[in-house]
């Protein structure tokens, strides 16, 4: 008996690794960063693409519906642009000084000890000022970001002047009654989330199994994608539980009462660890 107990395996934690979106995620929505996001992925329509003003906002919407981000859509309609341009623009005069260090958020990040990993559509600089700004910037084992999934010798980033001779309108597409009937819309090069298959070959790049992992993100179709990839997934910013979520928090805050099970899986694991029984499992770096 003694010794059944002396070897007997430690159950292993349900999960490894937690996966978290960043913008308005990680800080609250009502930070202000998101509108002022939108607004400058509108000027830099007009300023720089020469899209007319009065088009703006329905295009954006459908881009944003239809490809994830607009800055995607743009692409797959037949806008050309500099990658590195558009993000400096649209991220580069943010008024990250809206964003306050997050001593709680950090105090509750640290104190599990699994594998955290950012997952974001935006850009890497973008993701570090963020991280920074909240005082997180030492408490991630790797970020997930837009050149992640989009390296330059992958597609080369597009410069030169805007194609606007043979653009999609997709504006005038939809605006057609049978739309979509029988007819696909052009795909665009660019990987981001809630594409599944950017989505997977994010984890596959990043190491992470999806069964083992716990997903954090605002956006109600990046929650339902990671729900059919197998993540085990947490919509964060609301307190509404929809298909597809398998909690909701209306802040990031709340991820404790939520989640119990994750600081009883740490202490267990630590008394094993102390106890010396049985090697825990070492992290992978992303
Ligand atoms: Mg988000």
């Amino acid at each position: 008996m003694e010794f059944e107990d002396r070897y007997r395996p430690a159950q292993r934690p349900k999960y490894d690794c937690l996966l978290f979106d960043l913008d308005d995620t990680l800080y609250p929505y009502s930070s202000g960063l998101a509108t002022e996001c939108c607004k400058n992925i509108g000027d830099y329509m007009v300023e720089k693409l020469g899209i007319e003003e009065s088009k703006m906002p329905d295009l954006c919407n459908l881009l944003y519906k239809y490809y994830g981000t607009t800055m995607a859509g743009l692409r797959a309609i037949g806008y050309n642009f500099d990658y590195e341009d558009y993000h400096s623009f649209v991220h580069g005069r943010l008024p990250y000084d809206k964003l306050k260090p997050d001593p709680v958020l950090r105090h509750l990040l640290l104190s599990l000890p699994i594998r955290k990993v950012i997952f974001t559509n935006a850009d890497k600089v973008h993701a570090a000022k963020v991280l920074s700004k909240l005082g997180l910037e030492d408490c991630f084992e790797g970020i997930i970001c837009f050149e992640t999934l989009n390296p330059p010798g992958d597609s080369p980033s597009p410069c030169g002047l805007p194609a606007t001779a043979d653009v999609f309108d997709i504006l005038e597409y939809f605006a057609q009654p049978d739309a979509g009937a029988g007819f696909e819309l052009p795909k665009t090069p660019i990987r981001c989330k809630p594409s599944i298959d950017a989505m997977e070959h994010a984890l596959k790049i990043a190491n992470i199994n999806p069964q083992r992992t716990i997903f954090f993100d605002d956006s109600l179709r990046n929650i339902q994608s990671g729900k059919r990839i197998g993540l085990h997934t947490v919509r964060v910013g609301t307190s509404h539980r929809v298909k597809g979520a398998d909690h909701a928090l209306e802040s990031i805050h709340n991820i404790r009462e939520a989640l119990p099970e994750l600081w009883e899986d740490a202490e267990k694991s630590e008394d094993v660890r102390y106890k010396g029984k049985v090697a825990i499992e070492t992290y992978v770096t992303a």
